[in-house]
């Protein structure tokens, strides 16, 4: 098939499927036999050494071994905040000057400078929650925060899709874990029916406690949770809501503030609100966000708040600025008019995707935008071909996802302008007939 011998895929296919385990490299040592020559890593994306180039807002990505730029469809720069930014950028350095690199101390051992006080203020007041309290890690937020939530005798119920920081949380807590159909309300329902019997009040439970975790937007499939039902389901059932916001904080809603000013849904109704610094902001963290009692909790209990070292006080800075800019607080209308682009921008380039015939997940509105590729052996095809037209695609498969539902996944910024996108879509469409994901037909070009 063209796809396969326009790649030169066989010796890829192992590591497509990204299992990497000794009968996989052994299947890779007999693939290499048979051809009589060793097999060179392929020059994807995701195996090139790169650069970004900040000082064009991280739109593109300089291959450090053959220097190229590429366009970057694959950063999670969702507002163009990881780049050099006139009211940002003098701030960090400031504070560099002032904090260095690191507090070199956890939060409870003199870690705690006064940008770590006045960030948590901004960040509470930003998600609408009273208090706040940010670690250094996303990733770690949720994987150390759930276990101390919740443990033995507790329940967790958890969207079949939610992230691996979020499993990995779920696991170590000790707490009965079942998973509802992913974004599914009525099967959420059917899960905490099984576990509970009608009626009975949360005192006389057989759980201590049950948390449903969901996430604003999906990251490996671009869709935007249905929280106004999820959120009301677990009202009838007595039930915690935490929310991991790691790609619509900042993102999405009118003033940026997520899914909840996206939908509608009121803050006081999700108890536990997750995000990270990672993406919308430019720099690097998490947070939780919740009552003062819930946050208060946290602070004496809670390993990545009393033994980790407190985030980088740049890093802080940098969150505390790139949020006063989304809320015009540094006196100009550069906040609202990155909201505005990145929502035009995601709805322009999924809506040319899919006229193209492509299948594409998830939501209007949402800038993550996967590309079905199903065939696992098609990922470095399309991610190599794309790359030789200097775009650079993420493409995800398993164990990120379901063995055969690999596909690309588009990460869209306002930092992008219409001609980045054009000029992606011209590639993405010609690699698209290369290796044979339009699945459906293509609409006709109005004249
Ligand atoms: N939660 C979700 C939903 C994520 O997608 C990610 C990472 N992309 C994380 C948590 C971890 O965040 P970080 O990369 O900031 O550590």
């Amino acid at each position: 098939v063209d796809w396969w011998k326009a790649s030169n895929l066989q010796g890829y296919a192992p590591i497509c499927l990204g299992l990497e385990d000794f009968y996989i490299r052994r299947l890779y040592l007999r693939i290499q036999d048979c051809f009589g020559r060793p097999i060179s890593s392929p020059p994807d994306a995701w195996f090139d050494v790169v650069e970004r180039v900040s000082n064009d807002n991280n739109k593109t990505l300089k291959r450090t071994k053959k220097v190229s730029r590429c366009l970057n469809l694959g950063s999670y720069n969702y507002l163009g905040f990881a780049a050099a930014d006139e009211y940002c950028t003098p701030r960090v350095i400031e504070s560099l000057k002032k904090y260095f690199a690191s507090t070199c101390s956890s939060r409870v051992d003199g870690g705690t400078t006064a940008l770590h006080a006045e960030l948590e203020e901004v960040v509470a007041d930003f998600v609408g929650k009273p208090a706040s309290l940010v670690t250094g890690m996303g990733y770690v937020t949720n994987s150390a925060i759930l276990p101390v939530l919740i443990g033995k005798g507790g329940l967790i119920i958890s969207d079949s899709l939610n992230h691996n920081s979020i499993v990995n949380g779920a696991r170590g807590s000790g707490a009965t874990i079942r998973v509802f159909q992913h974004n599914t309300p009525s099967h959420l329902e059917k899960v905490l029916r099984e576990h509970i019997a009608d009626g009975q009040p949360r005192t006389h439970r057989p759980w201590k406690k049950i948390i449903v975790v969901v996430e604003g937007i999906y990251s490996m499939e671009g869709e935007i949770c249905k929280l106004p039902e999820i959120v009301s389901i677990c009202k009838k059932y007595k039930a915690y809501v935490y929310l991991d916001e790691a790609h619509s904080i900042g993102a999405v809603g009118k003033t940026g503030r997520g899914v909840c000013e996206l939908l509608g849904v009121d803050t006081a109704d999700v108890d536990v609100m997750m995000g990270t610094f990672t993406k919308s902001f430019g720099s690097c963290g998490g947070y939780i966000a919740g009552s003062k009692e819930l946050i208060q909790y946290l602070k004496y209990t809670c390993p990545a708040h009393l033994y980790a070292t407190s985030i980088s006080p740049p890093a802080a800075q940098q969150i505390i600025s790139s949020i006063k800019v989304i809320l015009g607080k540094d006196g100009s209308s550069r906040g609202a008019q990155k909201l505005a682009q990145i929502r035009e921008n995601s709805n322009y380039f999924r809506s040319e995707l899919q006229k193209m015939g492509f299948e594409v997940l998830g939501d209007n509105d949402s800038p993550v935008m996967p590309i079905m590729l199903y065939n696992p052996a098609k990922i470095p095809a399309f991610s190599r071909e794309c790359l030789k037209r200097n775009v650079a695609v993420v493409t995800v498969a398993f164990p990120a996802t379901p063995l055969l539902l690999a596909r690309a996944r588009i990460c869209i910024s306002a930092a992008h302008t219409r001609e980045d996108m054009i000029k992606a879509l011209e590639v993405i469409s010609r690699v698209g007939d290369m290796v044979g994901i339009k699945y459906f037909p293509a609409e006709p070009k109005k004249a």
